[in-house]
C-alpha cells in the first residue's frame, strides 16, 4: 500500500519551523518589525523642536543648509521607550549608539 507509507512518511517528518511564535499576545498581524533600538537618517525639517543628544543643541532647520539628523527608536527588552534625536555629525561622534543609521 503505497498511499499508507507516502502518509506515514509525511506525518513522521517534523515541520520545519512550523512552531507558532506569540500566539498568545496576538497583535503581531503586522509586519514584523523587530522590537530592537535603531536609528535613521533623515533631513531636519522646518519647524524642528528638538536637541541633539548629544551636544544638547537644537538640530536646527536651515533652508540652504539641509542639514541631516539622526533619528532613534530606542528600545529596552523589547519595549519602546523613546526617540531620540542626534545631528549627523554627532551621531557619529557618538559612535553610532543605536548602529549604523538606515538612509
Ligand atoms: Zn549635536
Amino acid at each position: 500500500m503505497a498511499k499508507t507509507a507516502a502518509k506515514s512518511k509525511a506525518a513522521a517528518t517534523p515541520a520545519k519551523g512550523g512552531r507558532i511564535k506569540g500566539s498568545k499576545t496576538d497583535n503581531s498581524k503586522a509586519v514584523k518589525i523587530k522590537k530592537v533600538s535603531r536609528a535613521v537618517t533623515r533631513l531636519v525639517e522646518p519647524g524642528s523642536q528638538v536637541d541633539c543628544m548629544h551636544c544638547d543643541e537644537r538640530v536646527k532647520f536651515q533652508a540652504k543648509m539641509r542639514h541631516q539628523q539622526v533619528i532613534c527608536n530606542v528600545y529596552e527588552k523589547n519595549k519602546w521607550l523613546r526617540v531620540e534625536h542626534f545631528h549627523a555629525d554627532c551621531y557619529k561622534l557618538a559612535k553610532q549608539p543605536f548602529g549604523k543609521p538606515i538612509d
